[in-house]
């Protein structure tokens, strides 16, 4: 197809009017496939990419979109060398001012994109004080992976990966490398997780976390996570502000339900710590943990509170606080010990809280319904 526009650009510059050259660098609109308003509704339609800074790479101030030649797993290094990894071969033709993806790999790694530019944006737009491109200084290199090939399970079986996306970060001094993962779809309702664009904040958020409470954790040598039930705690946690977070960016409780219809992953219905999520947590059911379930109904919690309070930034702004202040609070934390269950993390964010007295008072009454034995002396 380039030769084609190339051929056809260089015919068209006798004529008065020209022709426009693919730009190479800077924010561009590109027509991607977006959420549009309504449950489950996506269209193809133009978006500024604003963080974009070359468009044939698909590469910017958020990440670079890439694909994998082979199976990342096949050597252990790989991931950390980037060996295996290759920029798109985009191709693009213009319409007026905007840039066409010209075949569909082209336009799932533009929508890709932009779904991490989303996650990007909105962390800055609810919490200005966090600018995650100050916060993790290689943010430029974030892999964002498009037909992801990686394998599953124990070596041996091998089964490569389908229907599913990733957040994955790989410590590689002297930096976290950060890479998400859009695997090829199999068999997904509707829409393929790596289009879905709560799915892909979803995973975002599991970076914003890894970089405001993982990293500084480990740097002032906190305990994180090494001890049950605050391990599977930590983890359920992490599921649940993602799925709060994918929220906030598409404005749809039900996200979720567009690629997995039947999984009790509704925000808008409401969900309890009952005694088998608390056991899943507490590790009394044996060896599985499921830490999207406890995740469910914490990411329900939050979404209530926010329809309660008509106000969903000041959720994503206190949540985005708790992520860090859970390294701090006095419920979750001593000295560089970190212990908690979810009835502490629900009193570090009531502290945040602290300055809405209104939406304290809807969180707490919302703990005390929701939370189960944890919600006990809120
Ligand atoms: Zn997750």
């Amino acid at each position: 197809m380039k030769w084609f526009i190339n051929f056809f650009c260089g015919v068209l510059l006798i004529l008065p009017l020209g022709c426009n050259q693919l730009p190479t660098t800077g924010p561009a609109t590109v027509s991607i496939i977006h959420p549009a308003s309504g449950h489950c509704k996506y269209t193809i339609g133009p978006v500024n990419l604003t963080t974009l800074e070359n468009l044939q790479k698909m590469s910017g101030k958020v990440g670079r979109v890439l694909h994998s030649s082979n199976n990342l797993d096949d050597n252990s290094n790989a991931l950390v060398s980037g060996e295996g990894l290759k920029s798109v071969d985009t191709e693009f033709f213009k319409s007026g001012n905007t840039f066409i993806p010209a075949n569909l790999d082209t336009l799932f790694a533009a929508s890709l994109y932009y779904s991490v530019e989303v996650g990007y944006l909105l962390t800055k737009q609810i919490e200005p004080s966090v600018d995650l491109a100050s916060v993790i200084p290689n943010l430029r290199d974030t892999r964002i992976v498009h037909r992801a090939i990686r394998s599953s399970g124990q070596l041996g079986s091998r089964a490569e990966i389908s229907d599913n996306a990733e957040y994955l970060s790989i410590r590689s001094s002297p930096y976290v490398l950060n890479y998400f993962f859009s695997y090829p779809t199999e068999e997904v309702k509707d829409i393929p997780l790596g289009l879905n664009l709560g799915i892909m904040n979803h995973e975002f958020s599991h970076l914003i976390f890894q970089h405001l409470f993982y990293e500084p954790g480990i740097k002032r040598n906190m305990d994180v996570g090494s001890s049950k039930p605050t391990t599977n705690t930590l983890a359920a946690l992490d599921e649940g502000l993602a799925d709060y977070f994918g929220f906030l960016a598409t404005q749809d409780p039900g996200y979720f339900l567009c690629s997995f219809p039947l999984e009790n992953r509704d925000l808008a219905r409401p969900k309890y710590f009952n005694s088998t999520v608390i056991s899943g947590i507490e590790g009394r059911a044996g060896e599985y943990f499921d830490s999207h379930e406890g995740g469910a109904v914490f990411a329900a919690i939050q979404y209530e509170l926010g329809q309660n309070i008509g106000n969903h930034q000041v959720v994503g702004q206190s949540l985005i606080k708790l992520m860090s202040n859970i390294l701090t609070c006095s419920s979750t934390s001593s000295g560089n010990t970190l212990n908690f269950n979810f009835g502490d993390i629900a009193k570090c964010h009531l502290g945040i809280l602290s300055s809405d007295s209104r939406a304290q008072q809807a969180a707490r009454q919302l703990y005390q319904k929701y939370l189960g034995s944890y919600g006990v002396g809120l």
